[in-house]
Order: structure tokens, then C-alpha cells, then sequence
């Protein structure tokens, strides 16, 4: 995987390959079925108690890790990463798979496999840069040890697809823990933070987007000792969520529905709803989706790893109104794709149309217009760059 001109992490061939046909091999039927890119369908993991809006829920609950360094640590209550040590101590795994920060270059992301409390918490945060953690795979291919995978709702989708196809890897990964994902912004999107901050990339040697703290700061760290920041409200709402790349605007997966469980900030909201970003003691929202999911955290919560209580799923739309937003809203996005004759991926039993009515004919038509005239501009300025 590497980042392309425009800023986003894409497949590469090997060099191996590249003289190969492959149109027909096996790997390419493969990743033609699980590339999420390409085709997410989670009829398979559906009952009737599906939500046409968050998908498919056991339980809800908000809560954090109970572990100080780690709650600090993490990116909203420190529960994925209390739950990856977790996972390590009672040897349920070998290993976490998940991404941090490059050592040599901090503002790359590269996939590891954790086998400490020290390399899961410094794994730990959120990092709204392209990542795959995926690229691990290649090594539980060749390996008979099992992992915890951790990664983005579309990372997580292509490992429980791919793993319909292919035993070993679903031995060797029994959990998949997601997060909700509001899109991956380019390369370029932290570079424009670095400009805003005044700091040259040849000059850090650290870089969190938050974390650390609840929200926590956006902070590089340069190699003079000198540390700049600026509010995850600035950063993400000023910068960042405006480099998000095509495919993230008609996830109908932002809610992470292939993982056993999914954290979330559990923002508390003010007193219209709307979350608030004021910096205080982390929270998640925990949504627990399997069996095998509630059963890692009602033991985790038995072992005093994590505390969690009970969270009314109608709520849920207060603290995460981006995700309501968009995911009642993909179905008019992809029609106007289609009346335009772009090609989109085949998404099958996320129940748009169940989820378009919530927001009722205006809004719908709102947001079919909506991506109609952004692509119109996008041509139009395209055709005068040319
Ligand atoms: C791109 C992006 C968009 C997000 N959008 C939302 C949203 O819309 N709503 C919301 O509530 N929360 C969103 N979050 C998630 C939120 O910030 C927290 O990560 C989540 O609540 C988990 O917190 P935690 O303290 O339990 O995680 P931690 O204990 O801090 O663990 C975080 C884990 O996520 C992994 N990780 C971090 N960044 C990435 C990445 N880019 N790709 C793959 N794995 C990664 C880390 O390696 C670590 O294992 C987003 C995060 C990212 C990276």
C-alpha cells in the first residue's frame, strides 16, 4: 500500500507480479470479494433485530479503561487499547495487529503486530491519516499464532470478508475490534495542520492528532524540544474533515458492523444534544455487535479492565449525528453516482432505503442534488485546468 499523488494510501503490485497475468488468479477473485472498495455485504451477519441506522446491536453501553496511563493515553475512554492488553495478559491472543506512528517518520502510519502494554499504548489514539493496517495479514498467512486485529470499519470489513474465503485467516484472527469512522483524510490534509502550526515536516519528531487527554490536543513535537498544538476542534473540524477521500462520502459502514465490538467517543452533549468537544476524562461509547464481542468485555468489566453502564441506543444519535447524517443520506448520494454513471461499489443488506425514509423526502432530495452539483463543479473546474 502507498500514497498516491493525491494523498491517499493505494494497492501497489509487487514487482513480482507486475509481468503476471492476473486478472484470473486466485488473489484477485479474492480481493474482489472482500476489498471493501469494491463490495461490503453483511447479509451474513444479520438478525431480525438488524437497525436500519446502526446496524446490528446486542448491547449499548458507555464507559472507559479503568487503567489511568491508558484511559490518558487512548482516544476517547482508552477501551480498545485496555481491551487489547487484555486480550495479550489472558493469552487469548499472541499479538494485536494494529497501526502507530512510524519511529523514523511520525507522520506515516505502518501496520504492527503489539505483543506489550508499551506497544499498545504507544499504538494507542486516533490517527486521521491514510492507514491499512491489513498489510499484516502477509504475516498471519504464514503464521500459526492468533491476533487481535484493530482497525478502521472498512479494514475490519475486508478481513471478515476475506476471511469467508479463507480459513486460516479466520483461525488465526478470532476478534475484530472498529471504531466509528467519519472518513480517512489524504496526506495532505496533516500537512496543511503542520502549515497552520508553523512547523516544517523535516523539523518533528512527533505527531499526535489527539489523545492524550479527552479530545485531546492536535501536538507535533519538534526535535528542539519545542512541542505546537491546536484543538482537535480546529484540526479535524477546520482541516482535516475537509481532505476526506470520495469513497468515505457513501460508507454505509462508518459504524464498524463487521467487528465484535465498536468504540466510539461517548461525547456528552449539551443542552441541544450537540456533543461537546470541552476537554475532560475520556468516555467511549461501546457498541457490542457479537456474542464473542460481549463476551471479551463482560469479562474485561468482571476483571475491573474496563467500566461501562448501560447506554439508551435512541441516544445514540445525539452524540454521533455525523454518522445518522450520512448513513440516512447514502442512498440519494448513490443514485445521483449513478444518474451521473460513475461507478460505485455494491453495498448488499445495509437496508438504505429503510434508513433514507428517517430523514423523509427533503432531506433525501437534498443530498441527491447536493452530490450533483458538487460533481458538476469538480467537472467544470477540472475542465478548466485542462
Ligand atoms: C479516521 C478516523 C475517523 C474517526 N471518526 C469517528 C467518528 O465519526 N465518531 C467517533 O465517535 N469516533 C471516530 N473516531 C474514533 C475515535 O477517535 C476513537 O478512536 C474511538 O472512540 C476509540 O477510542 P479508544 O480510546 O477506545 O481507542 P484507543 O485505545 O486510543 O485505540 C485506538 C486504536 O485505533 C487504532 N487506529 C488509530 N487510527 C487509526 C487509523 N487511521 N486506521 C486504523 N486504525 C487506527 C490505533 O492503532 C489503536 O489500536 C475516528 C477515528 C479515526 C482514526
Amino acid at each position: 500500500m502507498q500514497i498516491d499523488e493525491a494523498g491517499y494510501k493505494r494497492p501497489r503490485l509487487n514487482k513480482a507480479y507486475q509481468d503476471q497475468p492476473i486478472a484470473s488468479s486466485e488473489a484477485t477473485k479474492t480481493l474482489n470479494r472482500s476489498c471493501p472498495a469494491l463490495t461490503l455485504d453483511i447479509t451474513p451477519y444479520k438478525t431480525k433485530n438488524y437497525h436500519p441506522i446502526w446496524g446490528e446491536i446486542l448491547e449499548v453501553l458507555r464507559g472507559h479503561a479503568q487503567d489511568k496511563e491508558i484511559r490518558q493515553a487512548g482516544s476517547s475512554g482508552g477501551v480498545i487499547s485496555a481491551l487489547a492488553e487484555y486480550c495479550l495478559k489472558h493469552k487469548l491472543v499472541d499479538g494485536v495487529i494494529q497501526i502507530k506512528a512510524c519511529d523514523q517518520n511520525p507522520l506515516e502510519n505502518v501496520a504492527v503486530i503489539s505483543r506489550s502494554r508499551q506497544q499498545i499504548i504507544a499504538s494507542s489514539g486516533s490517527r486521521y491519516a491514510p492507514a491499512s493496517p491489513a498489510e499484516a495479514i502477509r504475516l498471519v498467512k504464514s503464521s500459526t499464532e492468533k491476533y487481535l486485529f484493530v482497525g478502521k470499519p472498512c479494514d475490519v470489513a475486508a478481513i471478515r470478508q476475506l476471511q469467508k474465503h479463507d480459513p486460516h485467516i479466520k483461525q488465526g484472527i478470532p476478534y475484530l475490534i472498529s471504531f466509528m469512522c467519519a472518513g480517512t483524510p489524504s496526506i495532505t490534509g496533516t500537512h496543511q495542520v503542520l502549515d497552520q502550526l508553523n512547523v516544517s515536516r523535516q523539523e518533528i519528531i512527533g505527531f499526535r492528532y489527539r489523545g492524550d487527554g479527552w479530545p485531546g490536543l492536535t501536538k507535533a513535537t519538534l526535535k528542539n524540544g519545542e512541542t505546537r498544538s491546536m484543538t482537535y476542534n480546529e484540526s479535524w473540524g477546520k482541516v482535516l474533515n475537509r481532505h476526506l477521500q470520495t469513497r468515505c462520502k457513501i460508507c454505509p459502514d462508518g459504524i464498524g458492523e463487521f467487528a465484535d465490538i465498536v468504540c466510539a467517543d461517548g461525547w456528552e452533549g449539551d443542552e441541544k444534544g450537540y456533543p461537546s468537544f470541552e476537554e475532560q476524562d475520556g468516555h467511549s461509547l461501546i457498541l457490542l455487535r457479537t456474542e464473542k464481542g460481549r463476551e471479551l468485555l463482560r469479562n474485561a468489566e468482571s476483571d475491573a479492565v474496563v467500566k461501562v453502564e448501560s447506554f439508551d441506543a435512541q441516544n445514540i444519535f445525539a452524540i454521533q449525528p455525523f454518522q445518522y447524517y450520512r448513513r440516512t443520506t447514502i442512498l440519494p448520494r448513490l443514485l445521483a453516482m449513478k444518474a451521473l454513471m460513475l461507478k460505485i461499489p455494491s453495498y448488499k443488506g445495509f437496508e438504505l432505503s429503510r434508513s433514507m425514509k428517517e430523514i423523509g423526502f427533503y432531506q433525501s432530495f437534498k443530498a441527491f442534488t447536493g452530490l450533483l452539483v458538487r460533481r458538476k463543479k469538480i467537472k467544470r473546474s477540472q475542465l478548466k485546468t485542462a
